[in-house]
């Protein structure tokens, strides 16, 4: 009798284990749980791709390729480098700060809001701010990486180079779809915008008083020191972020290194850095 029992606690327990294993099956959101695409590559901030190769890897994984030649991509990886809209790690930009202006409907990561308060009370102490009258606009930190990835992969499953055809991206997390940059422009007295994000040569026409070397200055001063913590990408002068990048591997700098070692901002990498 007990070896029959036990046969039946065994059958018992076999068909639990089934039951559970369908279940679990019907759950993955792909066919099968080792259809689940795997994204090997990162840089910096998450997942990504470099060229068109490892890109067209990448998006095979998360495209499918539709009768009529174009490509659905349903499985762009979301996650920390390729942060979802509708993410709670992001919140509305503050836009109650006396000297940091941002857009209506901008968002940002906690780690950036931070970043902009701190900003905004360097900002109040500084003589030279207040002797210039000059304030910073916030125009674009979070940007959904995980939209473009999809516009990007459905050109390269069609052969094109999105950077090199279309002036867009490579797929994959960059500093904006990670949340840790934002573009950040100095407004001058009269409203005029000292440092442009079309400003790639030293000579560069900004319509503003203040020349563009002495307000590109400032505003790495503001956002680089010790107290605001942000770092800039060498070669923009617009681009802030905080975390992510090491500085020089990564084409990044602080003041006073970036006008002493990358003036003018040329809008491209220099070599020996990788940009993302
Ligand atoms: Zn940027």
């Amino acid at each position: 009798m007990k070896t029959r029992r036990r046969l039946l606690a065994t059958a018992f327990t076999a068909l639990a284990l089934l039951g559970l294993l369908t279940a679990t099956e019907r759950d993955a959101p792909a066919d099968t749980a080792s259809d689940v695409p795997r994204y090997t590559r990162r840089n910096a901030f998450g997942v990504s791709c470099g060229n068109m190769e490892s890109c067209t890897e990448f998006c095979k994984k998360a495209c499918d390729v539709l009768p009529s030649g174009g490509a659905h991509c349903p499985r762009v990886p979301g996650g920390d480098g390729l942060i979802p809209g509708d993410s709670p790690l992001l919140k509305p930009l503050p836009r109650d700060l006396a000297y940091v202006r941002v857009d209506r409907g901008d968002k940002g990561t906690t780690e950036v809001i931070e970043g902009l308060k701190r900003l905004d009370a360097w900002l109040a102490a500084s003589k030279e701010r207040a002797d210039k009258n000059y304030k910073v606009h916030v125009s674009n930190c979070w940007r959904d990486g995980i939209h473009d990835g999809k516009v990007e992969c459905y050109f390269i499953m069609k052969g094109k180079n999105p950077q090199a055809d279309l002036k867009l991206a490579m797929p994959g997390a960059t500093p904006h779809s990670s949340g840790k940059a934002c573009d950040i422009h100095l407004i001058d007295a009269q409203g005029r915008n000292a440092v442009p994000g079309n400003a790639c040569t030293a000579d560069a026409k900004t319509g503003s008083s203040i020349d563009f070397k002495t307000a590109s200055r400032m505003l790495d001063e503001a956002l680089t020191n010790d107290q605001v913590g942000a770092q800039r990408l060498n070669y923009e002068a617009w681009h802030y972020e905080w975390g992510g990048a090491v500085r020089n591997d990564d084409c990044r700098c602080k003041a006073p290194e970036c006008q002493q070692k990358f003036w003018p901002p040329t809008c491209k990498p220099s070599t020996g850095c990788k940009p993302h």
